[in-house]
């Protein structure tokens, strides 16, 4: 089945949610009810992080897309990480990956082990050509503020050209909070003449602390009406979540009405967010 058919996405956006595999050794039971939460509200497509970092999940991504493709009839898009792997490991995930009947695969860099020297694979675009030569639907992460570690806008379209000519067919953004930023990145991109599909991943803040490590960890700008919210509701976390959700809400709306070819909602694995970010966009739509 086609993620991003193109006469379905020249009417309507694609719909789709990140979950993460539960922490601990294959927590099925967890999947299984963070999924039946998301499945019902007829996603395109659900995709599962991946964590190479001893993490507790490196193996359960692959059995968590599985489920939900078998259980939820939901297709699936699992992440794979090659930062530190070598043409045999990666040759062992590609059969992990077809044990598990899996189509789709978002194909990443991931952290570099501290210690380790990428040689094999430095980038992820050294990845993806050996996935989409496996026959897989391969998708590649993209950066509307540019990669926490590449300065120059310039260069940061270089790059995600490299992937999109190594085979990538579509792409997901990195989370941002303010819409203009992608909108200026996705003129950057047609000029490049980067035509693969542009999902764009949006994530509601629900704390202070969260936002703070995430804009940390990725670079992504804070505008002053979320500064704002963050003061205001500052000894209120529960008013706080919702003005997050709300604000999220608003930002995919305004993306589908500005031509998205994707929503893609972080979900971190609350149903709920999935629920209010999807009624807000068939709402508006
Ligand atoms: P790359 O595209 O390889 O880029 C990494 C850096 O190298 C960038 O600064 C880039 O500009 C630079 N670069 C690229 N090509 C070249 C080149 N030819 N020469 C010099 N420099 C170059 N991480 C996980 O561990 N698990 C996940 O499941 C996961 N899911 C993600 C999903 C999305 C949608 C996004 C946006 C990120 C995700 N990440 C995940 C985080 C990701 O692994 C990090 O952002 C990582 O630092 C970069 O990954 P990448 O695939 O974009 O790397």
């Amino acid at each position: 089945k086609q993620l991003f058919d193109e006469s379905r996405a020249a009417s309507r956006p694609t719909l789709s949610f990140e979950i993460f595999p539960p922490k601990g050794d294959l927590d099925h039971r967890t999947a299984r009810e963070v999924a039946g939460g998301l499945a019902p509200l007829g996603p395109d497509f659900i995709s599962v992080t991946y964590s190479a970092g001893g993490g507790g999940n490196k193996h359960s991504t692959n059995d968590v897309a599985e489920i939900i493709q078998s259980d939820f009839d939901t297709v699936c898009v699992a992440h794979l990480t090659c930062a530190g792997a070598t043409a045999s490991s990666i040759a062992a995930s590609i059969e992990d990956l077809r044990a598990h009947n899996i189509e789709n695969v978002l194909a990443l860099r991931g952290d570099i082990p501290a210690g380790v020297e990428p040689a094999e694979f430095r980038f992820a675009k050294d990845l993806i050509p050996t996935l989409a030569d496996a026959g897989f639907c391969v998708g590649a992460a993209a950066y509307p503020e540019g990669h926490i570690d590449c300065i120059d806008p310039k260069v940061n379209i270089e790059h995600l050209k490299e992937k999109v000519d190594a085979g990538a067919s579509f792409l997901v953004t990195q989370l941002f909070f303010d819409n203009d930023y992608f909108y200026r990145f996705r003129e950057r991109c047609t000029s490049a003449r980067i035509y693969a599909p542009i999902t764009c991943g949006i994530m509601p803040f629900l704390s202070k602390q969260q936002i703070q490590r995430m804009v940390f960890m990725c670079g992504a700008s804070l505008p002053s009406p979320i500064i704002k919210l963050l003061a205001r509701y500052e000894d209120d976390p529960a008013s706080l979540r919702a003005a997050g959700i709300e604000y999220a809400c608003k930002q995919l709306v305004d993306l589908e009405e500005h031509g998205a070819d994707g929503l893609h909602v972080y979900t971190m694995n609350h149903p709920d967010i999935a629920r209010a970010c999807t009624e807000a966009i068939r709402c508006a739509g």
